[in-house]
């Protein structure tokens, strides 16, 4: 069974039909990419994961348990964080407080173990834990946002379009971070992108959407070389 299974998923807002029946899944272990344009539905698909909005019609099975109607508390507390589009940090609160709302809900104990994962894994967090998350650069600020997911010691990440806004060079710190904490600390990922080139690259599987469904799946490395990918994301991008 895989880690995540969703299975004719549809997504409303009032009476827009955002997701129109999605099937897709994520294996523990592995780096899902989901590219789409602007308004293809990807951020409703993992808002619609942490349940809210909520799925009409669908299941979404985590680990044997379908979340399709749970409270997103409950959600997270089953090991699923999410580093949002546009990261929404909290810009008033120093960065070490930004940490500190990611482990809300976790044991204690594990707190300063955590904290100094994230540290290790982004150095430049350590030296700016007292400035205030707002004064952060954008690819700190993105660096904040999934240090503060995996504070909640998830064991599914899911990212919104996290090299939005980024200059290319922090781009590819940032997939380099996503492939370390694949390779190293052996988490599962599951990230929506337009940068089709970067997510894919690192993938080990991808999806893409158009207009609220999966129209192709296959490897990283397939979807690169497909023609229809190349001519929609991949050209001139
Ligand atoms: P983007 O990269 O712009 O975030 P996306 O692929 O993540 O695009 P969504 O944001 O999921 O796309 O949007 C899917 C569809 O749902 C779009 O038609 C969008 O206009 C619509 N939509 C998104 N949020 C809302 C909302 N809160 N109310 C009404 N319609 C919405």
């Amino acid at each position: 069974m895989a880690m995540l299974e969703i299975s004719g998923v549809h997504t409303f807002y009032g009476r827009i039909e955002a997701l129109r029946g999605v099937d897709l899944t994520v294996e523990e272990g592995e780096i899902v990419t989901m590219v789409g344009a602007n308004g293809a539905g990807k951020s409703t698909l993992l808002m619609t994961l942490c349940g809210n909005p909520r799925a009409a019609q669908g299941s979404i099975v985590f680990e044997g348990r379908d979340i399709a109607a749970m409270p997103t508390h409950d959600i997270v507390s089953l090991g699923i964080a999410q580093s949002p589009e546009g990261r929404r940090i909290f810009p008033r609160m120093s960065v070490l407080e930004n940490l500190q709302m990611g482990a809300i809900n976790t044991d204690d104990a594990f707190f300063d173990d955590d904290l100094e994962k994230v540290f290790e894994m982004f150095p430049i967090l350590k030296q700016r834990q007292d400035q205030r998350g707002g004064t952060l650069s954008g690819g700190e600020q993105q660096m904040l946002a999934i240090g503060r997911a995996l504070m909640s010691r998830p064991r599914l990440l899911l990212l919104d379009e996290p090299s939005l806004g980024l200059a290319p060079l922090v781009v590819r710190q940032i997939f380099e971070v996503i492939k370390t904490l694949n390779k190293e600390q052996g988490m599962t990922v599951f990230l929506v992108e337009q940068n089709a080139y970067h997510a894919l690259k690192l993938a080990h599987r991808g999806y893409v959407m158009v207009n609220g469904l999966i129209t192709l799946s296959g490897s990283g490395t397939e979807l690169l070389s497909d023609p229809e990918v190349r001519a929609a994301y991949l050209e001139g991008g």
